[in-house]
């Protein structure tokens, strides 16, 4: 909590206006706008209905093929699937564990309609390439950029890249609202029907806007709009969202010095941060050097009260990911880095002696 949110939604209940697309998700809207010099914003209930969305106006059909990584949320692909689409799963980078942009190419075929990076925390995908190959092949960019928020490629802002891109404001996530999320429309021909969408495939939004004298039912759409009591929390969380980033890359930055004897002594591996990606401190994780038992070591740390986790268990290898998706090549890099990662505590708040405890016990640990 930054100090605001009780009392914009005070506000938001007092002013009679709990339904969405009141003033808050206008405030909301407008500094998400500001901020990322995306083309247009939309909130959402969540990162999911906002991926929801994107397959929606991609008008994603059975059996088109939409390229992304294994290592992934399961809505990166669960949100294609729903509309009949087949996940092609590629492997990720060493480095940054992010779609391995060279791979990219090969994966296509006559059905791939989308390419959907995902900017692992919160650092970004190679976008040029990726924006290369899908120029041309006539394929659409949609940015899973759940982790994304405040976080930059090249100076620009994660969600302003593709032609669509997701934000996630989950309670776990830097910037929250408990459940939400927001589409970034980029490609101005896809925002009047983004709104359509998102207003249960009414064209309400024009009406509101007096563009249109009764609204109707235009096309296929759902109710993907949050009321206003979480875009008055979310507002407040926005407003300081400069603050957490600040703190959260110094807590970040504490783990990396710490950690470095651990690195050189060839025990784990950092994360790597390429030099144009501005990243946004959403998580510490480590890579644990070949042949050391994770679970042995999370075991330890949690002995020390220090909760640790590990990541996602890539798609190709979960029941529904065999059975929706299919895989490109080896995914190879996908395996080996998921099953050596461990994700550290961050949190605002988080001391520096705390800090310090972890650096230590991870060091028993793993000795
Ligand atoms: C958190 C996350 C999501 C889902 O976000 P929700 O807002 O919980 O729907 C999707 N993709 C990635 C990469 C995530 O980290």
């Amino acid at each position: 909590m930054t100090g605001k949110e009780l009392y914009y939604m005070a506000e938001a209940k007092f002013g009679n206006m709990l339904a969405g697309d009141g003033p808050f998700t206008r405030r909301c809207h407008d500094w998400l706008e500001n901020k990322s010099g995306c083309g247009k914003s939309l909130l959402t209930h969540s990162c999911t209905a906002a991926l929801e969305m994107a397959a929606l106006l991609l008008d994603i059909e059975p059996g088109d093929e939409i390229i992304m990584p294994s290592y992934t949320f399961v809505s990166t692909a669960n949100a294609f699937v729903l509309r009949g689409g087949v996940p092609v799963f590629v492997d990720i980078r060493e480095d940054t564990l992010n779609l391995d942009e060279g791979l990219v190419e090969a994966a296509i075929t006559s059905r791939t309609r989308a390419i959907v990076p995902v900017h692992y925390a919160g650092v970004a995908c190679e976008m040029d390439t990726i924006l290369e190959t899908a120029r041309r092949h006539g394929l659409k960019v949609v940015e899973d950029a759940a982790q994304g928020v405040m976080a930059t490629y090249k100076g620009r802002a994660l969600g302003s890249i593709g032609d669509l891109a997701a934000y996630s404001f989950h309670e776990t996530k830097n910037v929250i609202s408990g459940e939400g999320g927001a589409l970034l429309v980029n490609d101005p021909a896809l925002i009047v029907r983004a709104e359509i969408i998102r207003e249960k495939g009414t064209d309400r939004s024009r009406f509101f806007r007096g563009e249109v004298d009764k609204y109707t039912w235009q096309e296929v759409g759902s109710s993907f709009l949050p009321g206003e009591l979480i875009a008055a929390f979310l507002y407040a969380q926005l407003e300081e969202a400069e603050r957490i980033t600040d703190e959260r890359l110094a807590i970040w930055q504490r783990y990396h010095e710490l950690l470095k004897p651990l690195e050189a002594k060839g025990l784990i591996r950092r994360p790597i941060v390429p030099e144009e990606c501005q990243h946004n401190g959403h998580m510490y994780y480590v890579l644990l050097a070949p042949g050391i038992d994770r679970q042995k070591v999370l075991d330890a740390l949690k002995k020390s009260d220090i909760f640790t986790v590990f990541h996602y268990v890539p798609l190709h290898s979960s029941p529904a990911g065999r059975r929706y998706g299919r895989t490109q090549g080896s995914l190879e890099v996908t395996d080996t880095q998921s099953e050596r990662l461990v994700r550290l505590p961050l949190w605002i708040g988080l001391t520096a002696e705390q800090q310090e405890n972890v650096a230590e016990v991870l060091k028993h640990a793993i000795g």
